[in-house]
């Protein structure tokens, strides 16, 4: 059988991914970015935004896991959550995953993510029934910057560091984030790759120091991402994000206690990147 294929236009990476592609499902300029949802025959359903893959059914859980257990397991009691971007859904499925969490608030830009989200990824979306759901349609850097709102963790789940997305990468965004934080706050941000994106993660490690006291790197191996060694930076107020602030006690298929510690970038490997040793 011949196949369509789907190759990936991604303006921040030096490579060029291509996917075969079963049938379409969804394909539509949106008022922010071109939409496409296509079914693949190894990876299900594959949600792109400006060409650039953002989600696969198949692998999608390490990301989305990776980008939220690790500061819910590093915070004490997370109750009050935000999260910028992530209008698929996913992120908030593993937020909401948290009996202690009593508001999951996800500010996302396009609508039209969120809306074709719940046509074809019931198993991401399925959390925005959940009624200590909140979903705001604005840019994340307005709603730190208008909302007045304070938060336990707050995780951005954005595109790539061009167009919209590039404010939720500068120090003026960070330094919104601080203030909205309480005492015992953590940050994370989703930093692309560590092998073809180091020079920008130094970046944004460096801002962070200039704000939090407490900044650091992990990774997760994604099939799906171009680069593949792909990066969370985090930062915190009071705890060592390295330390797990509670037992995990929520069903995950990759994130575990041992995932948790072994996910940060070794010290030395750490040091050497940023020029510190
Ligand atoms: N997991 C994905 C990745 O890393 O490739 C991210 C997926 S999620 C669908 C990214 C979302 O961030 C998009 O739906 C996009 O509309 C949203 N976004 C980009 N810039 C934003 C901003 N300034 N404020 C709120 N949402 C934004």
């Amino acid at each position: 059988m011949k196949h369509f294929s789907f190759r990936e236009d991604d303006p921040f990476s030096p490579i060029r991914y291509e996917y075969e592609v079963d049938r379409v499902l969804c394909a539509r300029r949106t008022k922010y970015q071109e939409l496409l949802v296509f079914e693949s025959p190894q990876w299900g359903r594959v949600l792109a935004l400006d060409n650039v893959l953002q989600l696969t059914e198949n692998d999608e859980y390490y990301y989305h896991e990776m980008i939220s257990q690790v500061a819910m397991h590093a915070h004490p009691s997370p109750q009050e959550v935000l999260i910028i971007g992530g209008g698929d859904g996913g992120t908030l499925r593993e937020v909401l995953k948290h009996q202690n969490v009593k508001r999951a608030s996800l500010v996302e830009l396009d609508s039209e993510v969120i809306a074709v989200s719940k046509e074809f990824f019931p198993t991401l979306s399925s959390s925005f029934a959940d009624p200590r759901a909140r979903i705001l349609e604005m840019d994340g850097a307005e709603f730190l910057a208008e909302s007045g709102e304070d938060f336990d963790v707050i995780i951005v789940d954005s595109t790539d560091p061009v167009g919209p997305a590039e404010v939720l990468f500068s120090k003026e965004f960070f330094a919104k984030a601080a203030t909205a934080l309480r005492t015992e706050g953590i940050l994370v941000i989703q930093t692309e790759s560590l092998h073809f994106h180091r020079d920008f993660i130094c970046g944004v490690q460096q801002k962070l120091g200039e704000i939090f006291k407490t900044v650091d790197l992990y990774t997760v191996p994604l099939a799906t991402y171009a680069g593949n060694w792909w990066t969370f930076s985090i930062a915190s107020k009071t705890h060592d994000p390295r330390d797990l602030a509670r037992s995990h006690d929520v069903p995950t298929r990759y994130y575990s206690e041992d995932v948790h510690r072994h996910a940060f970038l070794p010290r030395s490997l750490y040091n050497k990147m940023m020029g510190e040793d």
